[in-house]
């Protein structure tokens, strides 16, 4: 089974992710995770792409793609993927189609966690504390909410057509919405 989650910054998709993947013995590919390491590790594109994501924008549409074809086309990873933080638009939607398709597999269900961004200006001033992610401040995570919720309306229209997509209430407690996801998951 391959699975999407999205929601903005703050939603909770690394939380759950984390979650699906222990339980459903799945990989947690995290897009955001993934470049950030780039920049941790101070690769060349670690230095390309920094200032990028500190600014809350979105990295080019064709970094990402290459990011994620590593693991679609690693068999260790066949149908045992979430996408976590990808696809963030129309374009990447169709690109996730065709390489899953180029590697024999495809979508089985998209979860999209719905919060507010009250909600999600509270979630990131906690996670900034504990994590220290530069992106995380009350100024560029309104970006960050803004920049998703501008680009992910189309993949939101996509997702639904195929009838692949569900959304979870994210703003009730961590367990509540892991009860939620199992049932989601279970039920496919
Ligand atoms: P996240 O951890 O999902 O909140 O992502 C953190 C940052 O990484 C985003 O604000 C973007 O700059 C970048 N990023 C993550 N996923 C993508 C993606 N699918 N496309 C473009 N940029 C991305």
């Amino acid at each position: 089974m391959n699975l999407v989650i999205f929601g903005p910054p703050g939603a909770g998709k690394g939380t759950q992710s984390k979650f699906i993947a222990k339980k459903f013995n799945l990989y947690q590919l995290s897009t955001g995770e993934l470049l950030r390491n780039e920049i941790k590790n101070k690769t060349e594109l670690g230095l390309k792409i920094s200032s990028l994501i500190n600014s809350g924008e979105l990295v080019s549409d064709l970094i990402v793609s290459d990011l994620i074809e590593k693991f679609i086309s690693n068999v260790t990873y066949k149908n045992r993927l979430i996408f976590d933080g990808y696809p963030r638009n129309l374009n990447q939607a169709e690109n996730l189609e065709n390489l899953l398709k180029k590697y024999d597999q495809k979508i089985d269900i998209v979860l999209k966690l719905s919060v507010s961004l009250d909600t999600i200006k509270k979630r990131i001033l906690e996670r900034q504390a504990q994590e220290k992610r530069a992106d995380d401040n009350q100024e560029i995570a309104i970006k960050r909410y803004n920049t998703y919720e501008k680009s992910i309306e189309p993949v939101i229209d996509y997702y639904k057509q195929s009838k692949l997509l569900k959304v979870v209430d994210g703003e009730t407690s961590i367990v509540k919405i892991n009860g939620e996801i199992s049932d989601l998951i279970e039920a496919i």
